[in-house]
């Protein structure tokens, strides 16, 4: 499989999603003589949640004494993701189910955000929703570069949707 070179060096942040198939460590091929090492934040669909911006606010500020150690943040969206195959409502329905709620409780779980991407959201479209969600954080550095990408497991190609 063709591996994309790693586009950005000033990114030592990369936000992906948990599924073997979208590693950032193997689609950019990261190794101990790579220009960085970033450090690879993954979860379900590679979204912006609480939490990620959490890691990002610790990497970013406490590690450094209150300096930037975050030149750029990378968030990689990918072709086939499974969360793209469900709504949140119907993963509600089903964690729900699971816990055996009553059909009026079962809102309160479906009202969670799980981070699926709605039905007509493209690649990158969901990709610049998720840097704008980085860039907007009011505990980050202001000159933190955001970028976004999408992969393409099949053809083994990152591509840049923008720069914030
Ligand atoms: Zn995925």
């Amino acid at each position: 499989m063709p591996f994309s070179a790693f586009p950005n060096v000033k990114a030592t942040m990369v936000i992906s999603c948990m599924d073997p198939r979208a590693n950032p460590n193997e689609f950019w091929a990261f190794s101990e003589t790579s220009p960085v090492q970033p450090a690879v934040l993954r979860n379900a669909g590679g979204r912006v949640t609480e939490d990620t911006l959490r890691s990002i606010r610790v990497l970013s500020g406490i590690m450094g004494n209150g300096k930037n150690t975050v030149g750029a943040v990378a968030v990689v969206h990918h072709a086939d993701c499974g969360l793209r195959n469900f709504s949140d409502e119907r993963v509600g329905e089903l964690l729900g189910e699971r816990a055996g709620l009553d059909e009026g409780k079962k809102g309160e779980v479906g009202g969670m955000w799980f981070g699926s991407f709605s039905g007509d959201a493209t690649l990158e479209k969901s990709v610049r929703e998720d840097m704008e969600k980085i860039k907007a954080d009011p505990y980050l550095p202001r000159d933190l570069e955001v970028i976004g990408y999408t992969y393409d497991g099949t053809t083994g190609k990152t591509t840049e949707v923008g720069v914030l």
